[in-house]
């Protein structure tokens, strides 16, 4: 979900002047806050779990006459209408106007049998939006428009052109008609990324190298208008693109989990972290960019380059002094850098910058140094959004501004990490949370239910038997690196712990905070010993994703196996929710060993196999077509595809028997129901 602040949003030359004082106020609302939530008595709801999912979507309109599909840029006048409908608080605005991101009317709660409600509850959030769209649009749930970036993609027509496009990106591809427009965050983001960055983002993404692939490869449709930067910027052999709307246009499935506390939060964060590769691989559904098939299959390093604000000091390009900062290695849309949690430091084995002033300041004002270094390595980032409201006038007075997070908020949201650590908003009834952002949005609600299943049913695990995930940092950063990778999912190997067992409430195959072996890693990390023998130490081996998933026969349980021994020893769990289960641990599993194919190598076999395709990379706009529609079939039912999803029984339900509602809230301890 983003943060919508209204107001008068400053160019970046009018920012310039305010940042450090926005990073310091966030700051200082953060240790308030921090001070406060941790002294008062709490709200019974902000400590017991609860969980949501997000899910980003698009609009396309099939003109099939003419075998077209293009980008329906209503995203406001629908959100309007879905609010008159009394919708107001499933369907939200996303960066594309051709974007919805939804979300369940409330969060889920804790029984396992809730998980069962999440399918049924996805899909009345994509009936209610189909019931006002035009014939022949849909809204799908698909991660990244394959020709966004060629001409004639739009509903209206939208063209890059050198007059219009001047304003925010100044693309040579996408014109910021793409942009949301009825509120200005944005297209301040498009603009002010630029503009800190010294010139447009480059993405290059590297080219699927096909048998008539011209090698070697320079993005051909760079028009003689560009001023010099997207030739100079784009790379051979890569596919390129200039723009925000490429990246942040993508669409992911988030799901966000409400902790007990601050400690739990962090453990989550840290242990959930380590899926964030793997899972990402089994979501794969992106294997075109800009009308090319590419060589990845993930949207996550679209995005990554589309965002990256930094300098060329900050990119280690130039020793030229541009900040304070120094060389940053990755751009503020990346996978995590550090482990929060105080017992997993010693696994943070990487060079992570951090603004050192407001660290030293959250130290003094008592806020746990892990915590504070979590926080001041989101604040070497600038805030990019300030609205020229909340640092002027009678809102930049610390009385006015300390009991809020807008400022904190700022930062923290446009921290685009893998894993999202979020403060309880002020003045609610919500409690710590963190986000798991890497999936690439699947097609289905049973797909995404599925996902969203699992990682519950893990983060449960965790927290039951303290399972203990960890690896070093390094080697996540590692994994998260081969994790988009074209056909990771069968060919990726990973850095993965070498056994899961869990004993008497504790792991027994890792650390705690005062087990040896914790200290000797803390004893290398002095020593600056190599990352490959720390990684002997903490037990992990490299695995494929089948094995991690779904066991070994030389003895590796396996995620799912694990899951499924967790459930089977549980009572109370409805026989529905069991079936549900059941059939998302087998698609999972099945996507796993490769019985099913990811969307990703889906799409690229439709393309490949497509009778126009003349085997160079190229993907047309009838190619499109015919791939989108037949993904849009079988996302209705009205088709089925078996390389892909088996034949689905739908078991959910859209809610839980009032016997299990009467169970959970014995459970939270109180006879009230907060509906
Ligand atoms: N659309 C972005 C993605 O695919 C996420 C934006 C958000 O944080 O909501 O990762
Ligand atoms: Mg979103």
């Amino acid at each position: 979900m983003v943060l919508i602040a209204a107001g008068s949003p400053l160019d970046w030359h009018e920012s310039k002047q305010y940042l450090d004082w926005v990073k310091r106020a966030g700051i200082e609302q953060f240790v308030h806050f921090y001070k406060k939530i941790t002294t008062e008595k709490k709200s019974k709801w902000m400590e017991i779990l609860r969980w949501g999912d997000e899910l980003e979507g698009i609009l396309v309109e099939f003109d099939h006459e003419n075998k077209r599909v293009k980008l329906v840029l209503e995203s406001s006048e629908k959100l309007k209408e879905m609010n008159d409908r009394g919708y107001g608080n499933i369907f939200t605005l996303e960066f594309g106007k051709f974007m919805i991101e939804c979300v369940p009317q409330k969060p889920y709660k804790g029984l396992i049998n809730h998980i069962n409600t999440v399918e049924s509850n996805m899909r009345e959030r994509r009936t209610l939006l189909a019931e006002i769209l035009k014939p022949n649009q849909y809204y799908l749930w698909y991660p990244t428009f394959p020709l966004l970036g060629c001409p004639n993609i739009t509903i209206p027509d939208s063209r890059a052109d050198f007059e219009s496009n001047q304003e925010n990106s100044m693309s040579v591809f996408i014109s910021d008609d793409v942009i949301y427009s009825s509120h200005p965050r944005f297209r301040t983001l498009a603009k002010n990324i630029r503009k800190r960055r010294g010139s447009k983002v480059a993405i290059n993404i590297p080219v699927f190298k096909d048998k008539n692939t011209p090698l070697p490869f320079k993005q051909p449709n760079i028009p003689e208008w560009d001023d010099g930067d997207s030739k100079e910027h784009a790379l051979v052999d890569h596919v390129y693109g200039d723009a925000m709307a490429f990246g942040m246009g993508s669409c992911a499935l988030q799901i966000t989990f409400q902790a007990q506390s601050a400690e739990e939060a962090c453990k989550l964060y840290d242990q959930l972290a380590i899926l964030t590769p793997i899972l990402m691989a089994l979501s794969a559904s992106t294997p075109i960019f800009n009308g090319y098939l590419i060589d990845e299959d993930c949207r996550w390093n679209i995005i990554a380059q589309s965002v990256d604000d930094r300098n060329p000091e900050e990119r280690g390009e130039t020793s030229q002094k541009q900040g304070d900062i120094g060389v940053i290695p990755k751009s503020r849309y990346s996978s995590i850098d550090m482990y929060i949690s105080e017992k997993h430091q010693c696994f943070n084995d990487t060079n992570v910058p951090t603004n050192e002033p407001l660290r030293q300041h959250m130290l003094q004002q008592g806020i746990p140094e892990n915590i504070a270094n979590h926080v001041a390595h989101l604040f070497i980032r600038d805030p990019l959004a300030i609205y020229k409201e909340m640092v002027t006038g009678k809102a930049a007075e610390p009385e006015n501004y300390i009991s809020h997070t807008n400022h904190f908020e700022n930062i923290n949201s446009t921290n685009w990490q893998s894993m999202r650590f979020k403060l309880p908003p002020p003045d609610s009834n919500i409690g710590w949370r963190v986000e798991f952002r890497s999936l690439d949005v699947q097609a289905t609600e049973f797909e995404n239910a599925a996902f969203a299943g699992f990682i519950v049913l893990l983060s449960r695990v965790i927290l039951t038997y303290d399972l203990n995930l960890l690896i070093p940092m390094s080697k996540l950063e590692e994994n998260f690196a081969n994790a988009s990778k074209r056909n990771a999912v069968l060919d990726g190997k990973f850095w993965f712990v070498s056994s899961l067992k869990c004993e008497d409430g504790k792991c027994c195959y890792f650390m705690g905070p005062d087990s040896s072996m914790g200290n000797e890693l803390e004893q290398e990390k002095a020593g600056a010993q190599s990352s490959e023998e720390a990684s002997k130490k903490c037990c992990c081996d490299k695995m494929d994703i089948n094995t991690i998933m779904n066991g070994s026969e030389s003895g590796f349980k396996g995620l799912i196996p694990m899951l499924k021994d967790y459930l089977n020893g549980m009572e109370d769990i409805d026989y529905l929710t069991r079936c549900s289960l059941s059939s998302y641990f087998s698609l999972l599993s099945k996507r796993a060993s490769g019985e099913l194919l990811t969307w990703a190598s889906w799409m690229r076999k439709f393309v490949q196999d497509h009778p126009e395709y003349k085997q160079d990379s190229v993907v047309t706009e009838k190619m499109t077509y015919d791939l989108m529609w037949r993904y849009t079939r079988i996302v209705t039912g009205q088709l089925e595809d078996d390389s892909i999803l088996f034949k689905l029984k739908n078991s959910s339900q859209s809610d839980v028997s009032k016997a299990q509602t009467v169970a959970q809230d014995r459970l939270e301890g109180c006879e009230c129901n907060d509906d």
